[in-house]
Parts: C-alpha cells; sequence; structure tokens
C-alpha cells in the first residue's frame, strides 16, 4: 500500500523541500491542504493540493503539520496552532523515515554538526559509490530526499542534516549517525548553546539498537555527547573518529586543510561501518572532488588564486580557510550572525588586507581595523576590483564571508556564483 494512503498533511512553505513533499505525500495516496506567503510558491501545487492558510484551517483529522527548516518553529504562530489541534510539526526527513518501510531494504546515514557536514556528506556518497553501492545523498546539501527516485535494495541514503531538520524529525533511526563537531551557531533559533547541542544530539536519541553512531575528535561539547551516547549504547556500536589518525591526506586533491581531517576521519568511520574495507575506500579518496562554493578554487590570474568559500556563513568555518593561505586578502561581510570573528582571531597573521561587504560592514570594520588595513567595499563587484588591483602574485583572493547571505543574495550559492562571474568578467 502507498505510504501515506488516506492520510492528510498540511504543508507549510513550498521551496524546495515542501514542493518534494507536496508531491511524494500526494503520490503516496495523501490528501495536502498547502500554504507559502508568497503566491507564485503556491500556483506551484495548486494542481495537486488544496490551497488554503493553515493558520485560518479547521486541522481536525490532520496527521501532522509538514514545515520547511526555514520556519522558525520557536516563535511562529503554527506551533501553537498545531499545540492547539494537537498534530505533530514534521519535516520532510520525517516523511521519509515514515515512508522507509515502504521501500526496498536499505540503509541511512545521518550526518549533522556545525561545520563540514556537507564536505562529509558528498564524501562519504563518493566513497560508497566508488564502491558500486547504490546510493542517494539529499537533506541540507540542497537535494530533497524526497524528489529523488528510490533505490533498489542494498542502497544507503546519505543525508546532510541541519539541527533545524533534527527539530522536525522524530523517528529516523539512522543505520549510521555523526556529529561532526559542535560550536555556536543558530543561536537565535534555541535556547542558548546548550538548547543547540541537545538538537543535535537527538539524531542519536533517536537511534534505538544496533545502529552505528560516529562523533568528530577535537571539541569538548562533541566529546560530551560522545560520553552520553557511549553511556547509553555501549562502545561496540559507539566511536570517536580522531583526525590524527588519517594517514595520507596529502595526495587527496580536494581534502586538504586540517578542518578536512576531522571530516575525512569521520566519513572512514561511517563506510566502514557499513562493510566498506580500506582497500576499498583509500583509493576513492583521490578522485573526490570537492563542492562549489567550499575552498573552490574558481581562477588563477596573474599568480593571484581567487578562492570562492561563500558557504563559510560563520566565524568557525571561516578560521581554517584563513589558516590555509599564507597571504589572504579576505572579501568578508554580509549579514552577522554574532557580534564577533573570535574564532578567526588566531589566523588574523595571514591576512593582508580585508574587505568588508554587506550589513557587517560597519561592524567588521571595527572589530578588524586593530589588526589589518580594512577596506569598506559594500558591494561584491568593488571588494573583488579593489583586491585584484593590490594583491601580488603568491597572494590569494578569499571570499570567505563568515556570516549569512540574505542581506545582499538569495543564498549563499548566489553569493559564490556573484564572486566567481565578477572574478571572470575582471
Ligand atoms: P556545512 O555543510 O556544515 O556548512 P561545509 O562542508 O559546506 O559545511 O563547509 C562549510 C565551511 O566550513 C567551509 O568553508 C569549510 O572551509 C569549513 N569547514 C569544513 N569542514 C570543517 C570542519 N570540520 N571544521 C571547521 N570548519 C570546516
Amino acid at each position: 500500500t502507498p505510504a501515506f494512503k488516506d492520510r492528510k498533511f498540511v504543508i507549510l512553505g513550498l521551496a524546495r523541500s515542501g514542493l518534494s513533499a507536496a508531491r511524494a505525500l500526494v503520490a503516496g495516496g495523501a490528501e495536502v491542504l498547502a500554504w507559502d506567503n508568497d503566491e507564485g510558491a503556491r500556483a506551484k501545487v495548486a494542481d495537486i493540493a488544496t490551497i488554503a492558510d493553515p493558520l485560518l484551517s479547521d486541522l481536525t483529522g490532520y496527521t501532522a503539520i509538514v514545515v520547511s527548516p526555514g520556519v522558525p518553529i520557536n516563535r511562529h504562530p503554527i506551533a501553537d496552532k498545531a499545540k492547539a489541534a494537537g498534530i505533530p510539526l514534521i519535516g520532510d526527513i520525517e516523511l521519509f523515515a515514515m515512508a522507509r518501510p515502504n521501500l526496498p531494504p536499505h540503509r541511512v546515514v545521518g550526518i549533522t554538526g556545525t561545520n563540514g557536514k556537507s564536505t562529509t556528506t558528498a564524501l562519504v556518497h563518493h566513497l560508497l559509490e566508488s564502491a558500486s553501492i547504490p546510493v542517494r545523498m539529499g537533506g541540507n546539501i540542497g537535494l530533497p530526499i524526497l524528489s529523488q527516485a528510490p533505490l533498489p535494495a542494498g542502497g544507503v541514503y546519505v543525508l546532510e542534516l541541519s539541527s533545524y531538520q533534527i527539530d522536525i524529525t522524530q523517528s529516523l533511526a539512522c543505520e549510521a549517525a555523526a556529529l561532526i563537531n559542535l560550536s555556536p551557531d543558530h543561536l537565535d533559533r534555541y535556547d542558548g548553546y546548550e538548547g543547540y547541542i541537545a538538537s543535535k544530539a537527538r539524531l542519536f536519541a533517536m537511534q534505538t539498537g544496533k545502529e552505528f553512531s560516529v562523533f568528530g575528535k577535537g571539541d569538548a561539547d562533541t566529546e560530551r555527547v560522545y560520553n552520553e551516547v557511549l553511556a547509553r549504547r555501549g562502545a561496540e556500536y559507539v566511536h570517536l573518529a580522531d583526525p590524527q589518525l588519517v594517514t595520507g591526506q596529502a595526495e587527496w586533491p580536494s581534502l586538504q586543510g586540517p578542518h578536512n581531517l576531522q571530516n575525512i576521519a569521520v566519513a572512514i568511520a561511517i563506510v566502514e561501518s557499513l562493510g566498506l574495507t580500506e582497500a576499498q575506500w583509500r583509493p576513492a579518496m583521490r578522485s573526490f572532488d570537492g563542492l562549489a562554493h567550499r575552498m573552490e578554487v574558481v581562477a588563477e590570474r596573474k599568480g593571484v588564486l581567487f578562492v570562492n568559500d561563500s558557504k563559510a556563513t560563520n566565524a568557525a568555518s571561516t578560521a581554517p580557510a584563513l589558516a590555509a593561505y599564507p597571504r589572504v586578502h579576505w572579501i568578508v561581510g554580509g549579514l552577522p550572525k554574532t557580534d564577533n570573528l573570535d574564532e578567526c582571531i588566531p589566523n588574523f597573521g595571514h591576512v593582508v588586507k580585508a574587505y568588508t561587504i554587506g550589513e557587517a560592514g560597519p561592524l567588521f570594520h571595527e572589530l578588524l581595523s586593530p589588526y589589518m588595513p580594512v577596506e569598506r567595499s559594500e558591494m561584491m563587484g568593488a571588494a573583488v576590483h579593489s583586491a585584484a588591483a593590490q594583491a601580488e602574485p603568491g597572494d590569494v583572493i578569499l571570499l570567505s564571508p563568515a556570516c549569512a547571505s540574505f542581506d545582499q543574495f538569495k543564498d549563499f550559492e548566489a553569493r559564490g556564483d556573484a564572486f566567481r562571474a565578477i572574478v571572470e568578467a575582471l
């Protein structure tokens, strides 16, 4: 029987994941009431769903309200409405979990952490694919898992999971779940840093039997969660992945830098838990291509390297990018998430000059001026042109914003694309 037969769902938010959820639910036999504040988004499901605002609808008889991870459920009125109606708020990942009994035998990998999620997810996908295992990648990495064709028996679904997604997932027991690292992020959505950590830890609370849990060695908070899970489930199933035990990194071109050692260590633990041998994963490390917008070299001109690290949306993820090169012209800014750049301070010695963009301009000018020359460029184009005019052969022009992008761009991809386009037009 279809997974969602004769059930009724509400969908709030019709961007990528919401749209895929609407289609999967209707294909699975459900009735859907859908809403998005944007009329264009609503139009996309008008032929398969009832369009109505759930805040103004009677929700008696509905199984769940599917919200996109972008809906701030800690302060959105839909949370009160759901509570009053006694209906859970779930996400597309939970719908996937609900549909699992209908899929051919398979395993699920869930990867979370403050930084390195996409890299580790793409790496695990690549290592499994290289071992000829049928594999799909989805979740936060930007590919809704419900929009992808199901795998044949023996397949593995590799999911990148943000804390927002975990918050709206209740029953995903991953055969292998990983927490790479923890540092303060998204504090506007949580009851302090502890609330954020608790959100990540729920990924492991959903594991009930003989599933495997992996933790990246490197910070005290991740190790604390490791110890809690270890005490509950036992050493056979719970592993601390130590970056210092990784050998051979120098031969893996797309996995350079100390931060990638952590991602590699976690990825190895995951694929070995799924049965891969070192003879299988080691040669595949070399052929990993990396990801766009993450330390991505977009051009080299007159001895100057242009690197797009637009995905670095907080100071912790920018820090290793600064550390990777000796002479950096640093394009930084956007919509700041905190009032400091503390994690980057140890690497300020690598910066020749900073060029601030976006709303962070005044704040970052003040924060950085004691350490380095700072130019208030405001716009990406001005920053790239100015940096290109001042850089000497051997220098690196690095976009690593340490900020969200929404003040000037649709998302971090659009910001990285803008950088690349401006570089290419130089
Ligand atoms: P996420 O998906 O968690 O945002 P990505 O793999 O896309 O992580 O990497 C985002 C940014 O974080 C990149 O700019 C990269 O330089 C940095 N980064 C990647 N892995 C790590 C790590 N393990 N620790 C700290 N920073 C990292």
